[in-house]
C-alpha cells in the first residue's frame, strides 16, 4: 500500500509531492523529507487507516517521534531503576514491566479510531 503524499514546506511554502509506503495501522512508515525547492529537511510518519482503503493519517515530524519515544523510554527506565534501587534498600520489592509499545492515537475521516505503535526497544 502506498499513497501520494503532498505537503507544503514550512520554510519556503514550496509544494512537495512524493509517493510513500503507508502500511496499515498499527504499523507505520517513517521517512526523512527534503524540500525539492529549498532543501529544508523534516520527517513524516505515515500510516494507513485499517478500516477503509483510501485514507491515511500522517504527522509532520520535526522532532523524530520514534527517537523521542525511545529517548523518553530510556529516561523513564533510568528513573524507575533509581526508584527500584531505593525501594530495595528499604526492603520493598517492586517489579515493573516496561511496555514494549507506545501507542499514538489517530482518527480517520471515515470515523475509525486506531493507534499506531512505536516500538520501545528492550532496555533491560
Ligand atoms: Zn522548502
Ligand atoms: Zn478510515
Amino acid at each position: 500500500m502506498s499513497v501520494d503524499f503532498t505537503y507544503y514546506c514550512y520554510r519556503c511554502g514550496g509544494k512537495n509531492t512524493l509517493n510513500l509506503p503507508a502500511p496499515n495501522a498499527p504499523a507505520y512508515h517513517h521517512q526523512d523529507l527534503t524540500c525539492n525547492n529549498c532543501g529544508d529537511g523534516t520527517r513524516v510518519l505515515v500510516s494507513h487507516c485499517p478500516n477503509c482503503s483510501n485514507q491515511y493519517v500522517y504527522w509532520i515530524d520535526d522532532l523524530h517521534i520514534p527517537n523521542l519515544v525511545q529517548g523518553f523510554a530510556k529516561y523513564m527506565v533510568h528513573n524507575m531503576q533509581a526508584m527500584i534501587d531505593k525501594a530495595a534498600q528499604q526492603g520493598a520489592r517492586i517489579s515493573i514491566d516496561t511496555p514494549e509499545k507506545f501507542p499514538i492515537n489517530a482518527a480517520c475521516p471515515c470515523g475509525a479510531k486506531f493507534s499506531i505503535d512505536i516500538e520501545i526497544p528492550d532496555l533491560d
